[in-house]
Order: C-alpha cells, then structure tokens, then sequence
C-alpha cells in the first residue's frame, strides 16, 4: 500500500515531539507530580486532599501517554489502512488509571515514586469513579475488544455516546430493596477524555421530505438540528507505543439558538430550549436485555449514528482513496478501507443512514450505494431473548426519521422480491422474514434489517451460534448460510488478571515468564506444575490473600465478618429471570434448613456472594434483590448457624468491584437456563482468576468445559434439547413444588412470611405469578440436579488441595478465552485488515 512521503513541515513537526520530557522513571514521575499539583491543580502538601494526589497522577500518567497518542493516530494517517469501527451504545470501561499505567509499563515507577512521597498508590486509586457507559456484558465485551484492538495494533475505533449519566448507583434501603441513584460520574472531571469542540457535526430529526426526481432521491428539510460534540478517550495498548481512540459523541444544542425565539422576544426560553436538544446525551438506558421502544433510545441510537458515519466518511474522503480534488467522491473502494461493526442492533440506523448519505448527499444510485452498504457493515447478535429484540415502531420512525423508513421500506420491498423469487408462493416464509412486522402497530425488525444488509453475521459462542441459525434466524440462514459465522467472546487478560490479581499473575510469570500478557494460550504451560508441590501451596496462598482481602473489604464497608476460609461462593451478574438467581437463594434456604434440622451434622462452610443490579422497572428482578437480603437477614443472625453459613449481597456491582471479587472467589456459579446466555464473560474472568465453576451447558459454559474437561466442572442440569422437550410436552412447576420437600419447605417458608416477618405477603407475587403458575425458567425443573452439583462441589472442597489443583487447571485451559483471540477471529475472518502497529513481545526490544 502506498505510504504518504512527509513534507518538510511535517519532518519538523515530527522532531519538535521528541523534545517533551518522558515521564518514565521514578524522578520524572515525582517531577511531573508536582508540577501538576502545583500548576494544574494549583495546590501544595499542606491543603492538598487524596483526590488532589489522584488528580496529579492523573494527569502525570497522561503525560505519558499523549505523544504515544499523536504518534499512533499519525502512523495511521500515513499508512491510510483499512480502518476497523466498533459501534456500540455502551461502553462499561470501569476505571482507567491502574490499567493505563499498566499498559504504559510505568506502574512500578509511579508505585515507587509516590511511596517516596509517603502516598499510598491504591488509596488514591480509589478515587476513580468507574466510567459505567454500560449495563453488563455486553458493554464489558466492547471495553475488552478496545483493548485487544490496541494490544494488537489494529487500526481502530470505538464510537459510542458520552453519558452524562451512566449506569445508576444501587443502594439498599434496610427492607432490603433496590435503591437507585443517578450516577454523575463526571462531577469531578474526567481526567481521560478531551473535548474536540471543533469538530461539532449536525444531526437532524422530524421535518419531511421532498422527492426531488423520480428516482430514489429525497431532500430532507424542516429538520431539527442537534449537534454532537465529539470526545476523545485514549486506548492504549499494552506495551506496544500504540494509543487508539474511543470517540464519544454528546449532545448540544444548535449554535445561535432558535431564530424565531429572538424574534418572539422569548430570550429565556430559547436559552432554556436547549437542555430539550442536549438531553439526548443525558442518560443510558439501564436495561440488560430487555428492548424499551421510547422516543429518546431512538433519538440516541440515530445521533451516534450519524455523527459516528460522517466521520467515517470524512475520514474516507481525506485518505488518498477518497481522492477530495474531485468533485463527485470515488465510494468504489470504500469496503476496502472501511468495516463497520454493529455491537447488537442498537445501532443498526447506520445501515438506512449510510444509504442515505450515499443517494441524498452524494449523489450514488440506490444500486451503487446498496453494493457498497452490503460490503461495510457486519452484525453481532447477543441474544434469543424475544423481550430483547428491537422492533421499532413505523410510526415513530415515520415521525423522526422519515427518510429512513423510507429506505427501508425500499429495502424490504427488494429483499421480499428476493425471496418470493427463490420460494415462490411461500407466504408464510415471506411474512416470516419481513422487515415489517404488520399489526395494530405495525414495527420494524431491526435484526433482520441487520441480516439482510451485513456482510456477516455473528453470534457469541459457538452454541448461541447455532442455536440462531436453527431457530430465530433460520429462514435467513437458509437464504445466506455463509454469513453466519461464530466469535467466542472473551475478556482482556490485562484488567482481568494481570490489573486485578497481582498476586496470582506474579506467581504465573515466575513459572512461564511473561508471554501470556499477550498470548494466553500460554497459560496451558501451567498444567504440569500441578504436580509440584510448591507451586500448589503458592496457588492456595495468593487465593487465600485475595479471599482475606476481600473479607476486610466486607467487613469495613458492610460490617458482616466473614469467614475467609469458607467456600466464597460468587453470583455476580445483572439481575434477571433468566440468570436464576432465584435457584441459588433457594438452595441457600434448603441449606438453611439442613443445618436447622441437624446443627451437629458436618457442614463445609460457605459464604455465598451475590451481587448485580435490577432494572429499575423490572419488577421480578427486584423481588429476587429483596428476597436474597431477606434470607440474608435471618441467616446470618441465627446464632445457630454461626459462620457455616453467610450471605452476603454486595451492593452495586460496577467494574471495579468486579476486579475485587472475582481474584478471591472459589465458586463461580454460572446457572442460566440452557439457551439463554448467549455466551456470558463473567463466567471467564472467574475462571481466569481460578474459580470452579458450577453451571449449565449455556453459553460460553460448553466451550469452557471443552477447554478443561467436564471432571474440572459442577455441570448439571437440562441442555437445549431436554428444556424444548420439556417445553413441547408440558412444564407444571407445582408437581415439582409438591414431589420435592425441601422445595416445597423452603417456599412456603417465603410465603408464610419466615424471612419477613413484618411483611407476610411480600414475595407472593414473586413466587406464585412467576415460580409456582409460570416458571418461565424451569428454575424447579433443573433444581435437584442443581442441588446435587452443590453437593458435589461442598464434598471437594472438604479437600482443598484437590479442590486447587482444579482451580490451577482452570486457570491453564482459560487461554482460549482472552478477547485477543477474539478480536483475531473478527479482523481475519470478518473485517480482514492485518495489525498496523506491533504486538509487544518481551524478548524483543519494544518498537521505536
Ligand atoms: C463481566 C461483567 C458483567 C457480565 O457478567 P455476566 O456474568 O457475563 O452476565 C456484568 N457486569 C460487570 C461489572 C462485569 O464486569
């Protein structure tokens, strides 16, 4: 590919860089800590407060990375690659600094200089308040993928929207229940992002259309304009000289106001019309896999869009492909220098508005414009789950984005063609795969938008892949197999393990070196040490530290003394039916009551870790919230079961919490019901960290139990076959209620009251509407085979050292689940570009 020569000025400027100081050793960093307390924050030692300090190392960590920075983004600008866009309306990227001096290699220099100092680095660390742009997963899953882009050097972007508030706090009130409060994260600045105020890009909304010939071509007028004002957030990689960007897009409003205000003499009101425009950045939606169809969520999706796309295309234009000194642009080569990725269908109006760029702005026919959008845009689904699906409203979008039903009435009109051509009068396949949904309200399916238009389509694990192809997309799978594809999820082993647990991640560099920073594959390396006594021992204590650090953290911020060699038995994840963690509450009672029954019987004690937010309109899943502080009241205040048995419901369950839990966890249970979990990334880290895990064939879960071997597992319950089966013949949950008696103790213990004695009835809605007459989740269905995996994994941990070995052959088979691999898969066999920059390696020199 042919590179831009530098100009004279451009050599000049390029020389003029390398004279910053490089905060790289422990006398730079304390220098530059200084000057930024002083002259930044303009404070000194005497007046200066923890989050000062924080701010400064802030500040001086930036230092470090910002000609890496500029360098990157000018490599990419010389060499023009094809560029890889990740679009996501979520980005859950926790905190950045403890990773960032990672990545940078300056973490152990900034350790010593401010231990100088007389500062505790961690303290200050904990001033961070997590960037939550996301709800779970799958905003986790796109935070993970930045990082592997850039460990890997590929040439890419995260676009997405700069909340101004993220995911809400959780608090619980002393009955027990979900407490929400909005999260202004950035009430004390954000120290990783810069505005870009001169890159404002106009987004329209509403107004009509004026067909301007007989073709395809509309003018869009009488729009109302919001502007997006890009933010960009610095991505670095790990040790590779590489820093990619995140660009986040905010609302504001238009410039100069409304005219027709001025003119009414209404100053105040135009002034104050403008928090209307600029709301569309206000808040993220706080569901998990559930499609709310407001007004604003659409306002959100298209404004994301629609800045992200005329960027691209500028970015396009400017490259030498894009030729500007024509007139007419040349989009031929646009695939070739473009590929889009599209995280759920949250932002799939990129697809009818790049169609609409190309025809109403540039000028393209709808064939060329449809040959070039079926080449650039590829999909990754992230669920069955029906609630989930988004299907707007027509009328909605006929309202707000009128061109864009437009064209994809158009396009369905085309597709239907398609398909009644290759199934002549099958009328039924051809009302099965519409764009339109017709009804009362008629809507649009935006997942087929997204099959009929990408190059790809991709779901998470291998299972979830083939559960899509045979059920919900299996009439486009047999239109188009070779777009279906399978990409594995994972998770970034530099937060995961090498940021979180650096206990456990000295004690595997003694044994492989450090390789597996960036090749975890390496870990299979650790199999044989298994048999070295030592290194077992080794193992047990970096656990058992982690375990003890995570008691004082309950301790102090809960005031519950937990046992620290009991079994920690985690569930962490958002709250939802189908998640189960109704299953695990109810084997807490059932073990409640067996240490009751039997208070001198042999017991292998627990604590049982449960934590995750509920959306705060999903009524269930707050009941499950309720419930578990409930039981967790009366059981941990019977002096009878003393420390056998603890629950703990750990509040707001955010990305740094996560890295505290999951390095101390010993179980990591993973229950969904089969065909659920598309693929699941917690279930990874917790393995990563060496946790057992005890689960069901969902998901991620079969893959992992590929990697280490069902004997490493507590597997149980239904798989996909037998839960249709069961389905096809009939599920009655009562029979189960009534056949199994310690079920049907521990429920009635719930309705009667037993763990609310102040408020009888409180779980009647909860356990009758959605156990007993719908378990929509076949909780009970799976739960004796539930209860006797639990049995399983208590009788091995009466053996600790087998118990470990299991763990340490967890941690060896976790390779495969690094994003790194991941985003492998994605760049060779969905977007195909090659790393522009070099992947760190530590036997050889780092690249200039
Ligand atoms: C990884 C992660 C998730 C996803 O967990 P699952 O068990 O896969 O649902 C959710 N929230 C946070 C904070 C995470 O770190």
């Amino acid at each position: 590919m042919a590179q831009k020569p530098l100009s004279d000025l451009e050599r000049k400027k390029s020389i003029s860089l390398r004279k910053i100081p490089l905060v790289d050793n422990v006398v730079g960093v304390k220098d530059s800590f200084n000057r930024h307390l002083h002259f930044t924050l303009i404070k000194d030692r005497i007046v200066a407060t923890n989050r000062d300090y924080f701010t400064a190392l802030c500040h001086t960590v930036r230092d470090n990375l910002t000609e890496k920075w500029i360098r990157t983004q000018r490599d990419y600008y010389e060499k023009d690659p094809k560029r890889v866009y990740y679009l996501s309306m979520e980005y859950y990227m926790g905190r950045s600094l403890g990773n960032t001096m990672v990545n940078l290699g300056i973490e152990g220099e900034c350790d010593e200089a401010l231990y100088q100092l007389g500062l505790d680095i961690e303290e200050l660390e904990d001033n961070e308040v997590d960037a939550g742009l996301g709800n779970g997963g799958l905003g986790r899953l796109a935070a993970c993928f930045l990082d592997s882009l850039a460990t890997q050097g590929y040439a890419a972007y995260g676009y997405g929207i700069r909340y101004e508030y993220g995911i809400f706090t959780q608090t619980i009130n002393d009955k027990g229940e979900q407490v929400e409060i909005p999260d202004h994260w950035l009430e004390h600045g954000n120290h990783w992002e810069k505005e870009r105020p001169e890159y404002l890009l106009p987004v329209h909304f509403y107004g009509r259309l004026e067909s301007d010939d007989k073709g395809y071509h509309y003018k869009w007028v009488d729009t109302d304009t919001v502007f997006a004002m890009p933010y960009d957030v610095p991505i670095p990689g790990y040790m590779n000289n590489t820093v990619n960007t995140m660009r986040l897009w905010t609302a504001k409003a238009k410039k100069g106001f409304d005219l027709n205000y001025f003119q009414g003499g209404d100053y105040i009101g135009a002034v104050l019309d403008r928090n209307n425009a600029e709301n569309i950045s206000r808040v993220l939606y706080p569901n998990d896999n559930f499609f709310v169809g407001k007004e604003l969520r659409l306002k959100q999706e298209y404004f994301l869009v629609s800045a992200t796309l005329q960027d691209i295309v500028r970015r396009y234009k400017t490259s030498q492909y894009g030729s500007r000194n024509l007139v007419r642009t040349d989009f031929t080569n646009f695939p070739d220098k473009v590929a889009i990725q599209l995280n759920d269908t949250h932002p799939s109006l990129a697809i009818p508005e790049l169609m609409r760029v190309f025809m109403d702005v540039e000028d393209l026919s709808w064939d060329e414009a449809w040959k070039i959008v079926t080449k650039t845009f590829a999909y990754t689904n992230h669920t069955v789950l029906p609630e989930a699906l988004e299907r707007w409203s027509c009328n909605m979008l006929e309202k707000i984005l009128p061109r864009h039903l437009v064209i994809i009435y158009e396009i369905n009109s085309r597709h239907l063609k398609n398909i009644e051509r290759l199934y002549p009068g099958d009328m039924d396949r051809i009302r099965r795969m519409s764009l339109v949904e017709e009804g009362y309200d008629k809507r649009i399916n935006m997942a087929h938008l997204c099959i009929v238009a990408c190059y790809a389509v991709n779901g998470v694990a291998a299972i979830h892949s083939e559960i899509i192809k045979d059920s919900i997309f299996k009439d486009f799978y047999e239109v188009w197999p070779k777009k279906f594809q399978n990409k594995t999820n994972g998770v970034t082993p530099r937060r995961w393990l090498l940021v979180c647990n650096p206990i456990l991640s000295d004690l595997i560099c003694d044994k492989l070196g450090e390789d597996w920073i960036v090749d975890l594959s390496q870990l299979r390396r650790l199999e044989p040490f298994i048999k070295e006594r030592r290194f077992t021992e080794d193992f047990i204590k970096a656990k058992q530290q982690n375990k003890d650090k995570l008691a004082r953290y309950i301790k102090s911020t809960y005031g519950i003394d937990v046992n620290s060699s009991s079994m920690f038995d985690c569930q962490f994840k958002r709250i939802h039916e189908y998640k189960r963690q109704l299953m695990n509450i109810l084997y807490v009672i059932v073990l409640y009551n067996r240490i009751k029954a039997n208070p001198n019987a042999e017991f292998v004690p627990r604590t049982v870790l449960i934590g995750g937010k509920a959306a705060p309109g999903y009524t269930t899943a707050k009941e499950i919230i309720k419930l578990i502080n409930c039981v967790a009241k009366v059981v941990n205040n019977d002096p009878i079961i003393g420390d056998r048995l603890k629950i703990v419901f750990v509040e707001n369950y955010i990305v740094s919490l996560a890295q505290k839990i999951i390095p101390a966890a010993d179980l990591s249970q993973q229950i969904s019901l089969a065909g659920t979990e598309a693929s699941g990334t917690g279930n990874m880290k917790f393995m990563l960290n060496g946790a057992l895990t005890i689960g069901t064939l969902d998901g991620a879960n079969v893959e992992m139990c590929e990697e280490v071997g069902e004997e490493n597992m507590f597997i149980f319950g239904m798989k996909v076959e037998d839960v249709d089966k069961l389905g096809k013949i009939g599920y009655n949950p009562r029979d189960y209620y009534e056949r199994i008696p310690e079920v049907k103790k521990a429920i009635d213990q719930i309705l009667k009251g037993y763990f609310t004695p102040q408020e009888k009835d409180a779980f009647d809605h909860l356990i009758v509407k959605h156990l007993l007459d719908n378990d929509r989740f076949y909780v009970l269905a799976d739960f004796e085979a539930y209860v006797e995996a639990q049995e399983k994994a208590s009788e091995l941990f009466k053996n600790p050292t087998i118990w470990y070995k299991k763990a340490i052959l967890n941690v060896a088979a976790a390779g495969k689940f690094s994003s790194d691999r991941t985003i492998r898969q994605y760049a060779d066999e969905i977007w195909n570009v090659k790393p522009t920059r070099k992947i760190w390696s530590p036997t050889k020199t780092i690249q200039k």
